[in-house]
């Protein structure tokens, strides 16, 4: 099974037939159908401790403000699975994983998931991010959910590789270049390091490029290409499925490992 990246943008993706969200819809499409997929979405943050999410009927979290009431009343209806996430709990003993029953499906697995698996048939379960540990741990956590990918489980991260929300531009139309310099230059930086399979620059991104601190001001958006990395091969090369900004300087790339 290969493993993904998912570059996930502002919610409201969600609702929108565009460019991003046709590419979505023919990549799930493409991708050989999963036994189940785990998500490690930039949205589910819980410093001090990784949590596999193991309820049977995972909820749809609407885990924003602001946005039209048909947004807030999208649901996502996908069954979790409780035995691949207990499997999955027990594969990251070592990192002291525990189990939840009060999580979910954040807007960074739903959100994408409505585009690339529009039915809802295929389980999906959640894995934290410990937001207390540094890029290395997630790496390594990464490299353990390898092992799902034998029993036909979809490795996916969902984040976004240049997400400064202070720094978005609204209104701008998504397009192939960065409204910044620092927006490309980050971005340009990520790609060239995942082609070359750099994986100690990547994890240590702020030495990347001048431009980290701009592009990621904070890491929760940049971390779930990590555990995607991690769960690559050593010899898989990332293809970029797609790559476009969104609000200017949100990098929306997309990566496929295998
Ligand atoms: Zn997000």
């Amino acid at each position: 099974m290969p493993v993904i990246f998912v570059g996930h943008g502002g919610p409201m993706n969600a609702l929108r037939d565009n460019a991003f969200t046709r590419h979505l819809r023919a990549w799930g499409a493409a991708l050989p159908r999963p036994r189940a997929i785990v998500s490690v979405s930039a949205h589910w943050l819980t410093p001090g401790a990784t949590r596999v999410d193991v309820q049977a009927q995972p909820p749809t979290i609407h885990d924003f403000s602001g946005f039209p009431r048909e947004l807030h009343e999208m649901q996502y209806r996908a069954p979790g699975s409780p035995s691949m996430a207990a499997a999955t709990a027990a594969l990251l003993a070592g990192h002291g994983a525990t189990h939840a029953s009060d999580w979910g499906l954040d807007h960074g697995t739903w959100t994408v998931l409505h585009h690339m698996f529009p039915k809802a048939d295929v389980p999906v379960f959640q894995v934290s991010i410990d937001y207390a540990k540094p890029g290395a741990y997630h790496y390594q956590v990464g490299q353990r959910l390898a092992e799902l990918r034998a029993r036909g489980v979809l490795v996916m991260g969902s984040g976004n590789i240049v997400h400064n929300l202070r720094a978005t531009q609204r209104g701008v139309p998504e397009g192939a270049t960065a409204a910044t310099e620092w927006a490309h230059a980050f971005d340009n930086a990520v790609r060239s390091a995942l082609e070359a399979r750099d994986d100690r620059a990547l994890v240590d991104y702020t030495r990347l490029d001048a431009s980290a601190s701009m592009a990621v001001p904070t890491p929760d958006h940049y971390w779930p290409m990590l555990y995607a990395l991690g769960a690559a091969g050593a010899k898989e090369t990332p293809r970029s499925v797609y790559a476009s900004f969104q609000s200017g300087t949100v990098s929306m790339r997309c990566l496929q490992f295998g």
